[in-house]
């Protein structure tokens, strides 16, 4: 019998569904691992031991007694530290908000506890989820379990690493840019951006606005499917949440490729594609072809401008939303301050000079640039313009194709500290996973081999706008026609 922290979603929702298994001895399993664990990878960054058994017992006597229980069974899942739980500190990985415990819950957090998960914990992320490699927040590096030298990938390399290292079986993250699906396949678990508007942003703490969205991880597609079911829907608190149904994403698992359109795009394999990424990648888009899909070419002809457009929307819209850190309405407030000699303006700088780190300031310098006074057309308005043209070539594409495949990232993981004095090369490993955000559509990334050293490398598929469930049934007829990449052998 493999551990509890080795099997399937699948397998453990069988088992507390028969009452084999309860839900206090899942949470208890999964707090020790994260005992065991934590030291040595910093995948959470704060763990509530005692509100998760609680919650734990609670699910547990009600199944005893018959009553109904939520679509999660008492499932332990570890939440992204940008999300906000009533009374529990939510740092965004920022010395800004050390000390910010959230008055409310997320919607996210709602429907959690609403399906019955058992929150067991925040995860550590890059700050204000600005990065690709979970170094650059306040609460240390997080590292990957596949090899503790390697990062875990970012923003959410704190999931990616729990929900790899069998801390938890599930943990929800964000993506701006590729936070969830670059950290799954760093990682070798599975990770979805769902579509621009079918998850509530409600209680997520704002990076950029027209990008972000909250996504599932889970070792397997089936947990990535039964914790999107649970987050999505309409919430009136976010008006950018559409009001359309949710389909069963769980209930459409198993069925043949037959008919699928596969499109691969020639720009994906050019210049700085690893080999080893490109071969496993191929094999992958083979063998949905042999389950019976079609695969053909497509192009993305402005593919190629989406690292260049995202740096100037992304951080446009970091500089608007990071505004209210200033000491006074939210975050960090400077002692070196003495209101007889200094000014309101002293007190900002000095409060937001100590709160943020390199990275937040460099996007902040870098978006005040582009949305000012004479530079705005130039840059901001330049780069709405290509997004459009982006968004029009995924239109054109997916007019040909259901599924567009492949790599989630030029390279497996990479050393830690091997990007951190060159932020243009950290930005590039986001080159495959950027477009899907600008153009608003669902992506995931699930594994599809390992390096010869032994690190994992993920498949992205890709569909158009509210197509989750084409996608979940490839993504999981990639997993269970593929190489298994076998159990991550962190001790
Ligand atoms: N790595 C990208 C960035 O640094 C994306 C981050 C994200 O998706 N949150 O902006």
């Amino acid at each position: 019998m493999p551990e509890l922290y080795e099997q399937s979603t699948e397998s453990l929702l069988s088992a507390l569904n028969a009452g084999d298994l309860s839900s206090r001895t899942l949470t208890t399993a999964c707090l020790d691992r994260i005992d065991q664990l934590n030291k040595k990878l910093n995948a959470f960054v704060s763990v509530n031991a005692d509100a998760a058994l609680a919650k734990a017992d609670a699910v547990d006597k009600r199944r005893a007694t018959g009553q109904t229980i939520g679509l999660l069974q008492g499932l332990p899942v570890g939440v992204k530290d940008n999300i906000c739980q009533a009374g529990v500190a939510t740092t965004c990985g920022s010395r800004m908000l050390h000390n910010y415990c959230p008055p409310y819950d997320a919607h996210v957090v709602e429907q959690l506890n609403a399906e019955d998960g058992v929150i067991v914990g925040q995860l550590n992320m890059d700050e204000f989820a600005m990065g690709s490699s979970t170094e650059t927040s306040a609460s240390g590096v997080t590292r990957n379990p596949w090899n503790p030298e390697h990062s875990p990938g970012g923003s959410s390399g704190g999931a990616a690493a729990a929900v790899a290292a069998g801390m938890v079986p599930l943990a929800l993250g964000s993506d701006t840019g590729g936070s969830i699906r670059q950290p799954a396949s760093f990682c070798g678990v599975v990770g979805m951006k769902p579509t621009y508007g079918r998850v509530s942003r409600f209680g997520l703490v704002a990076f950029a606005s027209s990008l972000d969205q909250i996504g599932p991880f889970a070792r397997d597609v089936h947990g990535a499917a039964l914790l999107l079911q649970v987050i999505s829907g309409h919430d009136t608190r976010d008006t950018t949440s559409v009001d359309s149904v949710v389909a069963n994403y769980t209930g459409q698992f198993n069925q043949s490729l037959e008919g699928l359109r596969i499109g691969i795009v020639d720009e994906h394999y050019g210049e700085g594609l690893d080999d080893e990424v490109e071969a496993a990648v191929r094999r992958g888009i083979e063998r949905l072809e042999s389950a019976g899909a079609t695969v053909k070419s497509v192009k993305l002809p402005h593919a190629r401008y989406s690292v260049a457009t995202y740096y100037l929307i992304a951080p446009s819209e970091a500089s608007s939303n990071l505004a209210r850190y200033d000491g006074i309405h939210y975050g960090h407030r400077t002692e070196d301050f003495n209101s007889r000699n200094d000014g309101l303006i002293d007190l900002y700088c000095r409060s937001r000079g100590e709160g943020f780190g390199a990275e937040v300031k460099r996007r902040i310098m870098l978006g005040t640039y582009a949305l000012s006074a004479g530079y705005y057309d130039a840059y901001y308005l330049k780069a709405l313009k290509v997004r459009r043209r982006i968004r029009e070539d995924f239109d054109k594409a997916f007019a040909e194709v259901d599924i567009i495949a492949g790599p989630v990232a030029p390279t497996a993981a990479f050393r830690i500290g091997e990007k951190m004095n060159d932020p243009l090369a950290m930005y590039l490993s986001d080159i495959y996973t950027i477009s899907a955000n600008l153009a608003g559509i669902p992506g995931i990334s699930v594994p599809c081999g390992l390096t010869t050293n032994g690190l994992p490398i993920g498949l992205q598929l890709q569909a158009s706008t509210f197509s989750e469930t084409t996608l979940l049934q490839a993504a999981a007829m990639a997993e269970t026609s593929g190489d298994t990449i076998g159990v991550c052998p962190v001790a």
